[in-house]
């Protein structure tokens, strides 16, 4: 901003300098618009100078106009943008729309214009194009314009050297230099480069051997001193070209300014002395230094500030002020780029500070969080890349708020920074401290190899704090997460660590624990099947199949187990060991044991709608079973139904659900009998049962495990233990179902037992309902039925 002002106060002086304004018209440049709106076939072509107000026509042909406000002038557009403005259509640039000079009737479609530099290089005006039509303008027509600006440019120049003083450099060189140097200050990254350039440029211009270009600074004190930007080796041993070559001449610091240097700064003005050894404004120079004999000085101003002093010495014949004065536009643009310099340095500054206080914490001077994340981020590339181990720990510290509760915020903050610099010092350099909030750190370690690394952090965090006579005594727990072995990315990374953090809490503080893998692993696959199977219930991708419970002395159909099935999008029909695992939260269980529930219920109703008299069994989850909802919700969904379809519901119950409150499992047994349903004890055998307990459930039936009866043939204690569950079971009263009957021999031996009822691939897998009662209908009692062939569960 405050560039740009200097720049316009330099560019106004230039302007003034030229005392073209001020001109009466001038031929030489109407010939030159005359031709412009000739050759372009325009309304009008202007050449206009624009002053701090006003916009002033120095030549105008086609229009008649003299002066224009600024804020009208398209010129100061093509001015400010230093390039050829074109606009096609006025009308529609919204820089314009609003403009009167087009909004008037008849008013001003189209604009070209083409800057015009004054010889020492500022914009001072343009060369214009007006129309009262929108209208193409093609890279040749720009060309030209541009050719013709050039004109004006020469016919200035022409004016300046007419004007130029007797002693004086080259005006034509001069700008040539001045050219130069702005566009080397605009290419070059280097500043120092360029003022290098610069003064070389400018030795030879005005043939002298020695120069210097110096900034003028100031010590905090007020004191001014010169730092130099560029000047001449004169080194005449050693330690002096040493001191040069340190700083390459850039950055040396002249302090004495009793002299000619100082002279220049003082007098605001040109200082010649073309014999330096008898002048007594000369300080003397240091033993051994080069002679001196003539002398120029020149102040470098912007605007009415001195910002630094040219000093060029020993020109054969010496300087005059006539001399010096013909350089003023080198130095002000000298000052410009010093200035623009400044301005650079101090952008640069403010946007250091304000980067630190966005990235690092002020208390700890860690990086923050959001630092921590880039340095994170940055970090797992690298490991990545390089096949790097990571690990990233999350400290909190045990016992942080009782510091501060007891002792205040201030040694609150001070443990903190203690703590920030203790962690620092411990880990290796490329390893990262951070802190991402109250009494919470990151660490991230490379390649740790041994666990004693992290043992070490916790047993720093340990060690008391000596603070203001006090010692205080905290400690630090720890969650670590390690890369890649975690592929995860940098958020999950640090929630990992985070997880471990509250482990090792819940294992006693002042530990570290490793954040679990495996576990973590299992439990994200669960989530995701628990996702897909809540979304899969919506979309009637589960299903209940149904495998016959048949009586085995006569084969006739009783009923059938339901029995649940998915068909996963992807995976294809997937058995219940595939996805019940996942169900382990009561929610989840209930959800899933009401759809059975209820599926079962329309099934039954179709059985009674059929006129088919079959049982249906059904799974009930412990869980859901002892849940306070389950009668509840049972009562509900059984209301509508007949008695028929209650009558032949069947809830088959594992022991354990009577595990741990066999009074509670009892009475939820009772209540659901009173609504008709009967109930099953199934996979009988696997459990813990005693005699006593058995007697105490009132089930009506139970389901011998088919781990027991598939062995049964070849393993004589499984035949026996069988055996002796059917003798119980008809002791007591109860019918029982062998389940797991695989063949027609099995079958056989189980009625030489007495047993009731089967279950089992020998008779059908389980399948569809319509499959499962197509199947029934054909099975003929003591034929053995045709293999159904359509869907079904897949041979084991
Ligand atoms: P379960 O209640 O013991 O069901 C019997 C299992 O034995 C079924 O496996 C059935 O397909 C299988 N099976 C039947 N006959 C034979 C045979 O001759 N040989 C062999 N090798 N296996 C036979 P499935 O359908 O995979 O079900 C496994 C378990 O999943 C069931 O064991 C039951 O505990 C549970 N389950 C099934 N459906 C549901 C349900 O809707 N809700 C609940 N909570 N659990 C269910
Ligand atoms: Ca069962
Ligand atoms: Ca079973």
């Amino acid at each position: 901003m405050s560039q740009s002002r200097n720049y316009e106060a330099l560019r106004l002086n230039a302007l003034y300098e030229m005392e073209i304004l001020g001109s009466p018209v001038e031929p030489r440049f109407d010939r030159i618009t005359r031709l412009a709106k000739l050759h372009f076939g325009v309304e009008a072509a202007l050449l206009n100078f624009i002053d701090e107000h006003r916009l002033w026509c120095k030549s105008c042909c086609g229009a008649d106009v003299e002066d224009i406000d600024r804020r009208w002038a398209f010129c100061d557009h093509t001015i400010r943008q230093d390039d050829a403005l074109v606009v096609n259509d006025l009308s529609t640039d919204l820089r314009f729309a609003d403009n009167p000079l087009v909004t008037a009737d008849p008013g001003i479609r189209f604009y070209a214009g083409y800057p015009i530099r004054e010889p020492t290089g500022f914009k001072v005006g343009a060369l214009c194009l007006l129309h009262d039509e929108p209208r193409p303008f093609s890279p040749e027509e720009l060309d030209a314009l541009k050719l013709m600006a050039e004109m004006v440019e020469r016919e200035l120049e022409s004016d300046r050297r007419l004007r130029a003083p007797e002693d004086g450099v080259d005006v034509a060189s001069l700008s040539q230099t001045i050219a130069r140097a702005q566009n080397i200050f605009l290419t070059t990254e280097s500043d120092r480069a360029a003022f290098t350039v610069l003064l070389e440029d400018l030795l030879k211009l005005t043939e002298s051997p020695f120069g210097l270009i110096g900034e003028l600074k100031h010590q905090p004190d007020g004191r001014p001193f010169l730092r130099m930007r560029a000047i001449t080796n004169l080194a005449w041993n050693k330690e002096t070209d040493d001191r040069y070559r340190q700083n390459d001449g850039d950055g040396m610091i002249f302090e004495d300014l009793d002299n000619l240097l100082g002279q220049t700064i003082l007098s605001s003005g040109v200082v010649v002395s073309n014999d330096l050894g008898a002048d007594p404004r000369s300080g003397g120079t240091p033993e051994g230094h080069p002679p001196l004999r003539t002398y120029l000085g020149m102040p470098v101003v912007v605007g009415t500030d001195i910002v630094g002093i040219i000093g060029l010495a020993n020109r054969a014949g010496g300087y005059s002020e006539a001399f010096g004065r013909s350089l003023e536009p080198l130095c002000r643009t000298v000052g410009v780029l010093m200035e623009r310099q400044r301005l650079h340095l101090e952008r640069a500054q403010t946007r250091a500070v304000i980067e630190h206080a966005a990235n690092y914490d002020s208390l700890t001077e860690l990086p923050n969080r959001r630092l921590l994340n880039d340095l994170l981020d940055r970090a797992l590339q690298e490991a990545e890349c390089l096949g790097h181990q990571l690990s990233i720990c999350f400290i909190d510290l045990d016992g942080f708020k009782e510091v501060n509760d007891r002792y205040g915020h201030t040694v609150g903050d001070a443990v903190l920074a203690h703590i920030g610099r203790r962690l620092g010092r411990l880990v290796r350099e490329g390893d990262i401290i951070a802190r991402l909030s109250g009494d919470e750190f990151i660490a991230v370690l490379r390649n740790v190899e041994s666990d004693r690394v992290y043992q070490r952090l916790v047993d720093a965090l340990a060690r008391p704090i000596s603070h203001e006579g006090r010692l205080l005594r905290l400690s630090g727990s720890m969650g670590v997460t390690r890369f890649p072995q975690d592929h995860s990315d940098r958020d999950i990374l640090i929630r990992h660590a985070d997880q471990a953090m509250y482990a090792a809490k819940e294992a006693g503080r002042n530990c570290y624990v490793i954040f679990d893998l495996a576990m973590h692993h299992s439990r994200q696959e669960r989530l995701q099947i628990l996702d897909e199977l809540r979304a899969g219930l919506k979309t009637q991708q589960l299903e209940l199949f149904l495998q016959p419970k048949v009586q085995l002395c006569n084969r006739k159909v009783e009923g059938f187990e339901a029995l649940i099935r998915w068909h996963h999008p992807l995976r294809g029909l997937l058995t219940p060991d595939q996805f019940l695992p996942a169900l382990d939260t009561l929610e989840d269980e209930t959800w899933l044991g009401e759809y059975v529930l209820g599926q079962a219920i329309i099934i039954l109703q179709t059985f009674e709608a059929q006129g088919l008299d079959y049982c249906l069994s059904i799974n009930i989850s412990p869980r859901h079973f002892l849940s306070d909802s389950f009668v509840v919700t049972l009562t509900k969904q059984l209301t509508p139904c007949s008695n028929r379809v209650r009558r032949n519901l069947i809830l088959e119950i594992v022991e354990s659900t009577a595990i741990d409150d066999l009074c509670r499992a009892v009475n939820i047994i009772e209540d659901v009998k009173k609504l008709g349903v009967s109930f099953s004890l199934d996979d009988f055998g696997t459990g813990f049962s005693s005699l006593s307990y058995f007697r105490k459930l009132p089930v009506e039936e139970i389901k011998i495990d088919r781990t027991f009866v598939t062995d049964m043939l070849s393993t004589i204690e499984d035949r026996r233990l069988v055996s002796s569950i059917i003798n119980m079971a008809q002791g007591f009263g109860r019918r029982v179902v062998a389940e797991g009957i695989e063949s027609e021999e099995l079958a056989a031996d189980l009625i030489c037992l007495g047993c009731d009822l089967g279950q089992g691939y020998h008779y059908m897998k389980p399948a569809p309902v319509e499959v499962a009662l197509e199947w029934a209908r054909t099975w003929h009692a003591g034929k053995r039925p045709e293999p159904p062939a359509q869907r079904f569960d897949q041979p084991v």
